[in-house]
């Protein structure tokens, strides 16, 4: 067996891919890996997520759904420091590294059955599913926020997925999405491991990247926890299989109004805003429901937690666009964790670090002053 999805809590194994939680607790699934990283089974000539095929055997090969994902830029910013373009992936975001590897497994499963596919999403990441489901030929029914506006929302228009608005907390969106209909499959990306999966590409490229010297530190953003996690099992996968030699330390980057996991790493209280306020606004999970599985990770592989303020996060998303990286606010925080441990003294300019600047600009409500 090439792998298993099994509950993070109980162990329970389950063979049905669309499962997306276990059945007997209602905890999240992983995905576990038994064979090694290769790096003569990677497809050299293919530029895209899919050039790691032989990594995730889930996905028939005639089955893949591509829109020339991944293989994203690392662009160098000084002599020692990195930026990971994951904003110029095909819907402008990293989250089409789940999409892909999401859609690809499902897609026929869903339309044997006649059925389409849900996701609660305002932003991001519903963009991605709509865009991969209407290359798949798929229908989708996007769940988003009452009050949902701006670029992303006619983005997920655009593609053509039905978009049903939800009044209440965001949690009551993620309830309505799961609701039981007729012919639904629920694919949410913060719950179904296939989507949190595809995020191991990017730990495979930023390694192949450096020739598998891996950076001493990687700086990333984090809300509801794909990109943390996915990047943390690829890379445990490249150090497991002997690919690399050591494991970055991985800095898990979130503002002070949404920092659950910032505070629950560092043991200390953490209080829920009454109302997010963020420029940072695609970071908005104040009680991700992978927290614990975050902390459990994070502290295995010796990663840390930092938080920015405000103004920092507008200083850093300013001084990107001038430097010519246009990026989300949301994706600024990385930076801006950055400067600031560059600032505090617990980093040197001089260690390999790479940012990943996670979404595009053009997504950003902001008006310049
Ligand atoms: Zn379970």
């Amino acid at each position: 067996m090439a792998f298993e999805i099994k509950c993070s809590a109980c162990s329970q194994p389950f063979s049905n891919l669309l499962n997306y939680k276990c059945t007997t607790c209602g905890q999240p699934l992983n995905v576990k890996l038994h064979f090694g990283f290769e790096i003569g089974k990677i497809r050299k000539k293919d530029y895209t997520v899919w050039r790691y095929a032989e990594f995730f055997p889930h996905v028939k090969k005639a089955e893949i759904i591509t829109l020339g994902e991944g293989w994203t830029p690392l662009v160098k910013l000084s002599h020692n420091v990195y930026f990971k373009l994951e904003s110029l992936n095909p819907t402008g975001s990293f989250k089409d590294r789940g999409s892909t590897l999401l859609i690809s497994t499902l897609h026929e499963l869903v339309k044997k059955a006649g059925g389409y596919i849900s996701e609660d999403s305002s932003g991001n990441a519903g963009a991605s599913i709509a865009a991969y489901a209407a290359r798949a030929g798929l229908k989708a029914k996007i769940y988003v926020p009452e009050n949902v506006s701006g670029p992303k929302f006619n983005q997920i228009q655009f593609y053509g997925a039905k978009v049903v608005k939800v009044s209440g907390s965001r949690s009551k969106v993620a309830d309505e999405a799961q609701k039981s209909e007729e012919g639904k499959f629920y694919v949410g990306h913060i719950l179904h491991p296939l989507f949190r999966d595809g995020i191991r590409s990017l730990a495979y490229e930023i390694a192949e990247q450096f020739e598998w010297l891996v950076p001493k530190r990687i700086y990333l953003p984090v809300s509801a926890g794909t990109l943390l996690l996915g990047v943390i099992s690829g890379f445990k996968h490249l150090a497991k299989s002997g690919v690399i030699e050591t494991m970055p330390k991985l800095v898990a980057c979130q503002t002070r109004q949404v920092s659950p996991l910032y505070h629950k790493f560092k043991n200390l209280p953490y209080t829920i805003p009454e109302r997010i306020t963020s420029i940072a606004d695609a970071l908005v999970s104040v009680n991700p429901p992978l927290l614990d599985i975050m902390v459990k990770n994070l502290k295995e592989v010796e990663g840390d937690a930092v938080i920015v303020e405000e103004d920092e996060i507008s200083t850093a998303f300013v001084e990107l666009a001038r430097k010519g990286f246009f990026v989300e606010p949301s994706s600024a925080i990385a930076y801006a964790a950055y400067k600031k441990q560059l600032k505090d003294g617990d980093i040197s300019e001089d260690d390999k670090t790479v940012i990943i600047l996670t979404g595009m600009g053009l997504k950003t409500m902001l008006k310049p002053n």
